[in-house]
């Protein structure tokens, strides 16, 4: 579903992306850890076109990000991103937040867009806040609205990028639960976290990255059981 082949970005001569080479299947759950400024946010940012890369080829659904005749829209629609910041509109209700979407995007009419916004407000656990503005919820309450608001778009995969580390401690658990379920639903995902209890239960794959380059991709076990590279191993023993 996800391919890299000899990916390279530079951001002018800032090399931030060496030669990466993966291949994320349709339904994996993938977590990349590595230090901060290692490329971990422009490697997930080019899978939906917030970035463009240097060169290589980056196939998403079977289309080359660099073909013409991709539609890019089409491919930021069916891959969803969910940030550590969740800017969900503050003027709008929560339930708001999760329709618009598809009702601008997806042309769905308001029956059908509040019907899917209730059941995946009901999957997060918040269909009791359907009509509170975002400024009445925490910070988790907040992220888990903006992860309904990206399954809202029906997406083929969900990117995710540090979703629990602006939230306060006790807000972390319920963000990674919700994450679980719409993992063990099948849904395609890449995240960035190190929450590595979330890793170990869910992921099928882990990977390591440092100063641009992936260091270390092995299933999850293999990984903890014994990491192959000695920075992999540094940084996990940091961060478990
Ligand atoms: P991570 O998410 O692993 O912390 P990033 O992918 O955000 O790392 O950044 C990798 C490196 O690329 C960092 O050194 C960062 O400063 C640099 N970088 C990221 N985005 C830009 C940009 N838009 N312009 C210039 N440099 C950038
Ligand atoms: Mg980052």
């Amino acid at each position: 579903m996800i391919e890299f082949h000899n990916v390279e970005k530079y951001f002018g001569d800032f090399h931030a992306l060496k030669n990466i080479n993966l291949t994320i299947d349709k339904g994996e759950v993938v977590v990349i850890i590595g230090p901060s400024g290692s490329g971990k946010s422009t490697l997930l940012r080019s899978i939906n076109g917030l970035n463009t890369i240097s060169s290589g080829k980056l196939v998403i659904n079977n289309f080359d990000i660099a073909d013409k005749k991709t539609n890019m829209n089409k491919i930021r629609r069916d891959v969803g991103m969910v940030f550590q910041h969740f800017n969900l509109y503050a003027n709008k209700s929560v339930l708001e937040n999760v329709t618009l979407g598809p009702r601008l995007v997806l042309k769905e009419n308001e029956e059908q867009s509040k019907k899917e916004a209730m059941d995946l407000l009901d999957l997060v656990g918040l269909a009791d806040k359907a009509e509170s503005l975002p400024s009445m919820l925490s910070g988790g309450q907040e992220q888990r609205v903006a992860i309904a608001r990206s399954l809202a778009m029906k997406p083929q995969a969900l990117l995710f990028d540090e979703p629990t580390s602006a939230l306060d401690p006790e807000m972390i658990g319920d963000v990674l639960d919700v994450m679980k379920k719409v993992a063990h639903e099948g849904m395609t995902m890449v995240v960035v976290t190190h929450e590595m209890g979330f890793a170990q239960e869910v992921a099928n794959r882990l990977i390591f990255m440092a100063d641009g380059e992936v260091l270390e991709d092995d299933d999850t076990k293999s990984f903890f059981a014994h990491p192959k590279e000695e920075r992999a191993r540094q940084f996990l023993s940091k961060i478990i």
